[in-house]
């Protein structure tokens, strides 16, 4: 199984000439790429081996060389690919979803450049720098060299995998991918199932809390004033905390699963009054960064080998993990008690064990299920060796980037 991983490096401008000198290609690459998003939006060629000559001159007026257009157009047609492809999952999974995606706009100056017109030379002679940045062909007979020096995680990265020929070139730095080679995933012995909440920021159903200070964090970044440097630092606080949790949860000893609830849209219709949420909640949210700490359990866990599964989000504080009944006032605060066979317990983590339920009795498809539709096609919790494992698999093989 094979993942791309990839280290940023910050270039080094020795004069302001070769500064503007890029800033300049960047501008016009990123106007170029989105002429071939407007292109490619309605007349979507199959691969990269379509995007021949005819194809490639029907955009006009540009001094980029033809090398550059390559790139620019194979980067356009990956994010048209990538936006449709997503449109399509998205429907899947929820039935009311717009039925037509909207035309993506690339806005950071941001270009993916393979070695047609960017390369990275070793320096003969013994230099401060590790490597020179050099753009060629890239239009206006401009030649750019930028030195780069390498941080630890390109030397960690270049022992264990082999170097993309392809770069993120941005303003600041530039972004160099490698493909590594990973064992498969271990056989799902220690599942655990997660609950993410405010007091504390995991809550496993192995009945430990991690994160227990968040909610300090997060009042942190609220009181500082917004935009300022205060804020930043303790936003900055925040990921690292988040981080810090993310190693404590890796540290469980023989853990193989890890299955969180489904967190999207938490942010979205706060204001709606069918669930108007009050403005320090509101606040709290949108500082409280859920999107970044799944995204970074989820790397970790592939960096570990662990799974990492998600399951629908409905009502899981409610629902007894013991015996299933949901009601409303099960939770109390901070205390969960079943109206049904009376089972007490912490409230975060008594939904994290019916995050784990949920698991066993929907499998990999619970994500999908639609919750009026919930007690349809159930998979008995001893399928979960076997065929789903395979089916797994599978999906773990999906490449995703991570940036260090
Ligand atoms: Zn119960």
């Amino acid at each position: 199984m094979k993942i791309v991983r990839s280290t940023k490096c910050s270039l080094q401008f020795a004069t302001d000439r070769k500064k503007t000198q890029l800033r300049l290609f960047l501008v016009e690459y990123v106007r170029v790429v989105n002429l071939y998003i407007d292109l490619f939006w309605f007349d979507t060629p199959e691969n990269n081996n379509k995007l021949v000559k005819v194809v490639l001159d029907k955009v006009e007026g540009t001094w980029l060389a033809y090398n550059a257009k390559v790139c620019a157009a194979r980067q356009a047609l990956g994010i048209v690919k990538g936006t449709k492809a997503s449109h399509v999952e998205r429907r899947k999974e929820r039935k009311r979803f717009k039925s037509t995606p909207k035309k993506p706009r690339l806005r950071r100056l941001e270009a993916h450049l393979s070695s047609l017109c960017a390369k990275l030379i070793i320096p003969k002679r013994k230099s401060s720098f590790d490597t020179w940045l050099h753009f060629s062909k890239i239009g206006n007979k401009t030649i750019i060299d930028i030195p780069i020096k390498f941080h630890s995680p390109y030397f960690e990265l270049a022992e264990i995998g082999t170097r993309c020929k392809q770069f993120i070139i941005t303003e600041e730095y530039i972004q160099i991918p490698f493909r590594i080679n990973v064992a498969p995933k271990l056989l799902p012995t220690g599942c655990i199932g997660i609950d993410t909440g405010m007091n504390a920021l995991a809550s496993t159903s192995t009945g430990e809390q991690f994160g227990t200070e968040m909610k300090d964090k997060i009042e942190r970044v609220k009181r500082c004033q917004h935009g300022s440097k205060g804020q930043k630092r303790a936003r900055r606080a925040l990921r690292q905390y988040i981080d810090q949790t993310v190693n404590k949860i890796m540290a469980i000893d023989g853990l193989t699963l890890v299955v969180v609830e489904k967190l999207e849209g938490i942010t979205k219709n706060t204001r709606n009054p069918k669930r108007r949420l009050g403005k320090n909640m509101r606040c709290s949210i949108g500082t409280w960064n859920v999107a970044y700490w799944l995204k970074r359990l989820e790397m970790a866990c592939e960096r570990n080998r662990v799974s990492f599964r998600r399951v629908a989000a409905y009502n899981t504080s409610r629902t007894c993990p013991v015996c299933d009944h949901c009601n409303k006032k099960n939770r109390q605060g901070l205390s969960f008690v079943c109206r049904n066979c009376g089972y007490a317990d912490n409230s975060d983590i008594a939904a994290s064990k019916t995050i784990l339920n949920r698991y066993f009795k929907f499998g990999d498809g619970a994500g999908l299920i639609d919750r009026r539709k919930d007690c349809g096609s159930r998979i008995l919790p001893d399928s979960l060796s076997g065929q789903q494992d395979i089916a797994a698999q599978q999906r773990d093989e999906v490449k995703f980037t991570e940036s260090k």
